[in-house]
């Protein structure tokens, strides 16, 4: 058993997309263990996606992240980290799979609907910036 760190970003939230969303995550076998609906501050944004702050996007990513309510959240399965990236498709839609996250929903690279941890380490990381114990509920 395995937990990752996703976000349904402002793009999705604005198109009122949560539950849709939450339900190809758990078709995929995903389990929701923590969510929480929240307003990233500019500070949250900027050390959230400190690892991308030399490139040229970063400041449109931080505006874009901060721009309405994102839903953070832990969930739990198999593989986790894998099965959320390969449910969510690639990070530019044009190039995702077809019943991905991605190609159903984004509007651009950029407005992408989803995040999700890229490794099991990285996991653990943005799961501890945003939730702490008590609201991890396996
Ligand atoms: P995420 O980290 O959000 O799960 P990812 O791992 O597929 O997505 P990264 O390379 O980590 O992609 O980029 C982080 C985010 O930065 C992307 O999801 C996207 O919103 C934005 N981004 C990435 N590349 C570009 C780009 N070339 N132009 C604009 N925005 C970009
Ligand atoms: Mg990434």
């Amino acid at each position: 058993m395995q937990r990752t760190f996703s976000i349904i970003k402002p793009d999705a939230t604005r198109r009122n997309l949560t539950g849709k969303i939450n339900a190809m995550l758990e078709d995929a076998g995903l389990r929701i263990v923590a969510q929480k609906r929240i307003h990233m501050s500019q500070a949250d944004a900027e050390a959230f996606y400190g690892v991308h702050k030399e490139r040229p996007f970063f400041n449109d990513l931080v505006s874009f992240m901060t721009s309405g309510p994102v839903v953070v959240q832990v969930l739990e399965g198999d593989d986790a980290v894998l099965k959320n990236r390969t449910v969510m498709g690639a990070t530019n839609p044009e190039d995702a799979d077809e019943g991905t996250i991605r190609k159903t929903f984004a509007e651009s690279i950029e407005a992408n609907s989803v995040h999700g941890s890229d490794s099991p380490e990285n996991a653990e990381i943005e799961i501890r910036f945003f939730f702490s114990d008590r609201e991890i509920v396996g």
